[in-house]
């Protein structure tokens, strides 16, 4: 089959759209680097676009009708959007899902030490990985610091020019002969992940010093004094102790903003696209539609790189709650029709899919591989080794799906992640099919994926979400 480049479909005036989506898309990069940053994202965009908090209206006691929207949040990393269509909701409604969590380093719950003269923030990687890949390059440090008393002091270093950043050392190449014959796996090894985050000592006055005192105490002064001085640190400027990263959640990511890439400025290079490049697009597409019949729905969740597990992630009973919530404020519940709603809903559960990469060519089919450029992609199944842990989507749901694009223009690929029995991933796609819904893997394609810094091209991202609307508008099976 003939591919055809989304580029060369554009008019003029689409490919400015495509210019300003993309500004917009980086923008969001840029403000959300965690889960926890897109929620308060997300919640600012939907409440600009009218969208209301559920709990408050459940609140007031009021009732959902036709063209009603509202947004619930779990524990501040996952999200959940309705838009009350015109048929009641127990005929189903059309979703879509995509993950908000991105791998990273998570500073462990007991991080501070020194060593060396440095001061480091010992770490504990999330999600896959390629350690080699997040030494000597700059990093910020994002998230919460949760005190005894319930406040919270919010993180977010390194992302402004005249802000520090942090960073974990390599060896010198000069020294590397016995790193340079060790597998990849073990060149950077998790536990040497660890962050500095500085190099000098406290110094302290001579009144503090106790002067006239022995030079024991002077010596017990002196101990561990980087690491002193960072607390002294931590202590003047966020008012935190040693013993409040007990219940902290910081996260290390690749500093600085999304960046145009490529002398045509074709591309997107940026952290944390898979997947907050399906959630935005989804997102965008949730806020734009208006008046479809059926309920339209987008759950923006945590944890799926890590298997989708816990109250935030998408195993969470945390969306099926809210659907009975809704269905509750618009007079249709029951356990039954809680049930039905969700068997006789469409879902678009949006994850990035690898793209063609020509350096790496023996580790796809070209056949059935995504490119950069070709517009949305649609994953029939995932898994690994026979498509184990896969959602498969049906081959009904696919065709109409097929019709519904192709209806709208919209330019589409299918693809596998990659070669036979070379991989695979997971998405929360069988987490939804579980309700007995139509639910298909579909998303954009990225190079280089879960590194520091991953490439898509705008034209697919704009094309994602030209997708998503003619979804949320158009599917009814
Ligand atoms: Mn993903
Ligand atoms: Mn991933």
């Amino acid at each position: 089959m003939e591919k055809k480049n989304t580029w060369e479909t554009y008019s003029e005036e689409q490919l400015q759209e495509v210019n300003v989506f993309a500004d917009e898309y980086r923008n969001f990069l840029d403000e959300g680097k965690t889960e926890r940053e897109c929620v308060d994202v997300i919640v600012n965009m939907a409440e600009k676009a009218g969208y209301r908090e559920l709990q408050e209206v459940m609140k007031e006691g009021k009732s959902l009708k036709k063209g009603d929207k509202v947004y619930a949040v779990c524990m501040n990393k996952s999200v959940v959007l309705f838009r009350i269509g015109s048929r009641p909701m127990v005929e189903g409604m059309n979703i879509l899902g995509a993950h908000i969590d991105s791998p990273r380093l998570d500073v462990k719950q007991n991080p501070l030490y020194e060593e060396g003269g440095f001061a480091y923030l010992d770490t504990h990687y999330y999600g896959g990985v390629k350690k080699y890949q997040w030494v000597a390059l700059p990093l910020s440090l994002h998230g919460v610091i949760v005190k005894k008393d319930g406040t919270t002091v919010e993180l977010n270093i390194g992302e402004n020019e005249d802000d520090p950043v942090f960073f974990i050392s390599d060896l010198l190449i000069h020294l590397a002969s016995e790193q340079m014959e060790k597998k990849a796996s073990k060149v950077i090894e998790g536990e040497a992940l660890d962050l500095i985050i500085g190099n000098r000592p406290i110094i302290l006055d001579k009144k503090e010093k106790g002067e006239g005192k022995d030079s024991e105490s002077e010596k017990d002064q002196a101990k561990e004094a980087v690491k002193k001085g960072i607390l002294d640190i931590l202590k003047k400027e966020y008012d935190v102790e040693e013993e409040d990263f007990i219940s902290a959640e910081l996260e290390i990511v690749p500093a600085g903003k999304a960046r145009e890439a490529g002398f045509d400025r074709s591309m997107i290079l940026a952290y944390g696209q898979d997947d907050r490049v399906c959630a935005f697009t989804s997102l965008k597409a949730m806020l734009e539609v208006e008046d479809t019949e059926r309920t339209a729905c987008c759950v923006l969740v945590d944890k799926e790189e890590v298997g989708s597990v816990g109250a935030t992630g998408m195993q969470s009973r945390f969306f099926e709650n809210m659907v009975a919530e809704v269905m509750n404020l618009a007079g249709e519940y029951s356990e039954l029709n809680v049930r039905r709603a969700l068997a006789a809903s469409c879902m678009l559960s949006s994850d990035v899919s690898s793209a063609f990469d020509p350096a790496f060519a023996s580790s796809f089919d070209k056949k059935n591989v995504a490119y950069l450029g070709g517009g949305m992609v649609f994953n029939k199944f995932t898994g690994s080794r026979g498509k184990s842990g896969s959602n498969d989507a049906n081959a009904e749901y696919l065709a109409h799906i097929r019709d519904i694009f192709e209806k709208e223009n919209i330019n589409f690929q299918t693809a596998e992640l990659g070669r036979v029995d070379l991989g695979g991933g997971g998405t929360i796609a069988y987490i939804l099919a579980l309700y007995g819904m139509n639910v298909i893997d579909s998303g954009v394609a990225v190079l280089n994926m879960h590194a520091p810094f991953e490439a898509t091209s705008k034209a697919d991202v704009f094309e994602a979400k030209r997708g998503y609307v003619a979804f949320l508008k158009g599917a009814d099976l």
